[in-house]
């Protein structure tokens, strides 16, 4: 029997360190380089900024810890990366500092699993170095959520994989290495069994970023991160695949898995700061002679929050310890994961609003990172899949646990269960006999 909640002493230290190091030296990035691809694009002025701090994090052996040891990582487990992201999510550039950023995570990880010794090599080091970055292009303009849908196709020529077809929203295409490409290989088949992922370096004839859109109204049209991307004949080696021919979702599903927990443990680190923020302001603020957080409106506000995130995290953590216990993602596995995802934008949203709320004009305005927060929520229930596609995978999980009721009446009808009850106890009742 083990049940605990605690975190051993000595990653505690770690965990105290961590979050000193976040506040000190990484949140005030955020301050000073605002532009969207900022943290992860490795020619930006950030990158030369996160340079000496990348170093110190690798010196403390805390780099890349989303990956196995085997793996170049420092294969903690998902239950400390989820103590940690929680961290590293109050900031942007947390997670890039510490060399664990989407959607380089995932890609450094199924390029562990299913690439070549040559693919690792040429691309793996150089990811896991932060010397590159990578994108991980699977929607398409016409769709997302429904990969049967998808038209981009790669035939086979020769030696060559001919690439034709549009992609959508391929974060961070514009300034990747390489790009981890899903495509159709068999339109004979179901999708699931003709897909394939196709590595295509940047610069490759016949790849063209169409335009680039970003996530908010804040951002220069054309400056986003997201590329609509247009394949005309692009040809690739036939040795581009990653994984089998054919297997494009297995491998999908080993970074999707991964990269709905991380989002979920960082999102407890927004939580976490945008509780911070509301419990200092309430303290701060007085209104009819008495501080807003004596008003029992504004402690409700507290409270739910509070248990909200409480619940959340736990779930989280959990999700993470499950990850850890089976080491793949399982059915049940995957239901939790799904739960939590179908759950991370429902409980931003809350606490985000209140947290606003509770700060007036001031909550909205751009002298506090409360507006920023709330812009990003929408995305978190969208990307990786809509919530409503999740919640259909809980639900379906739940529901194999369960079976129909074998009569007319529910198993749990309360006559027909009493018949039983009576004739197991009613001899006790005091008229029993009579
Ligand atoms: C910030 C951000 C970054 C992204 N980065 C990437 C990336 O790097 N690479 C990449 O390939 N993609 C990326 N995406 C795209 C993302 O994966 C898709 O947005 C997502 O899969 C949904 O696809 P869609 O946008 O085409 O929406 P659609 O598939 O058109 O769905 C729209 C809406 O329809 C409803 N809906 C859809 N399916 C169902 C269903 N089965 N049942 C009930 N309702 C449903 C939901 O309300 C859903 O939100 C990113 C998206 C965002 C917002």
């Amino acid at each position: 029997m083990s049940w605990s909640f605690e975190t051993d002493p000595e990653f505690q230290k770690q965990l105290d360190w961590i979050d000193q190091f976040t506040r000190d030296e990484i949140e005030p990035l955020d301050l000073v380089f605002r532009g969207p691809g900022d943290p992860w694009d490795p020619d930006s002025p950030a990158a030369k900024a996160m340079a000496p701090l990348r170093a110190i994090v690798k010196e403390k052996k805390l780099w890349a810890c989303h990956l196995g040891a085997e793996l170049g990582g420092g294969g903690y487990g998902q239950v400390k990366l989820g103590l940690m992201n929680e961290i590293l999510g109050r900031s942007r550039f947390g997670p890039s500092v510490f060399g664990c950023q989407a959607p380089d995570s995932g890609n450094a990880e199924i390029l562990a699993h299913f690439g070549t010794p040559e693919q690792k090599r040429k691309y793996l080091q150089p990811l896991l170095n932060a010397e590159i970055a990578s994108c991980y292009s699977m929607t398409e303009p016409q769709a997302g959520a429904d990969p049967a849908e998808f038209t981009c196709t790669a035939t086979r020529d020769g030696d060559e994989w001919v690439i034709n077809g549009e992609k959508w929203f391929a974060s961070h295409a514009r300034f990747s290495a390489f790009l981890l490409v899903m495509v159709v290989t068999n339109t004979e088949v179901p999708i699931h069994e003709g897909a394939s992922i196709v590595l295509v370096e940047q610069g490759t004839p016949g790849m063209d970023i169409l335009r680039n859109s970003a996530v908010g109204p804040y951002v220069e049209q054309g400056d986003g991160v997201h590329g609509y991307i247009r394949f005309t004949d692009c040809r690739v080696p036939a040795d581009a695949l990653l994984g089998e021919e054919g297997k494009g979702f297995l491998v999908a599903q080993t970074r999707l898995g991964g990269g709905r927990v991380h989002h979920a443990m960082r999102s407890v680190g927004v939580l976490k700061k945008a509780m911070d923020m509301m419990c200092e302001r309430v303290l701060s603020r007085t209104t009819k002679g008495e501080l807003l957080a004596n008003k029992q409106f504004t402690q409700e506000k507290i409270a739910d929050s509070y248990t909200q995130i409480l619940q959340y995290r736990l779930h989280v953590l959990y999700t993470a310890w499950l990850i850890d216990k089976h080491k793949e993602y399982n059915r049940e596995v995957r239901k939790e994961i799904a739960a939590i995802k179908a759950a991370t934008p429902k409980i931003l949203h809350d606490v985000v609003y209140r947290a606003m709320h509770l700060h007036g004009s001031l909550g909205m305005s751009d002298e506090v990172p409360l507006m920023n927060m709330w812009a990003n929520i929408p995305e978190l229930g969208v990307v990786d899949g809509p919530s409503e596609v999740h919640k259909v995978t809980v639900a379906r999980t739940v529901l194999r646990e369960y079976e129909a009721a074998p009569g007319m009446f529910p198993t749990y009808h309360t006559p027909t269960q009493s018949v039983a009850a009576f004739e197991k106890y009613g001899h006790y009742l005091p008229d029993a006999d009579a």
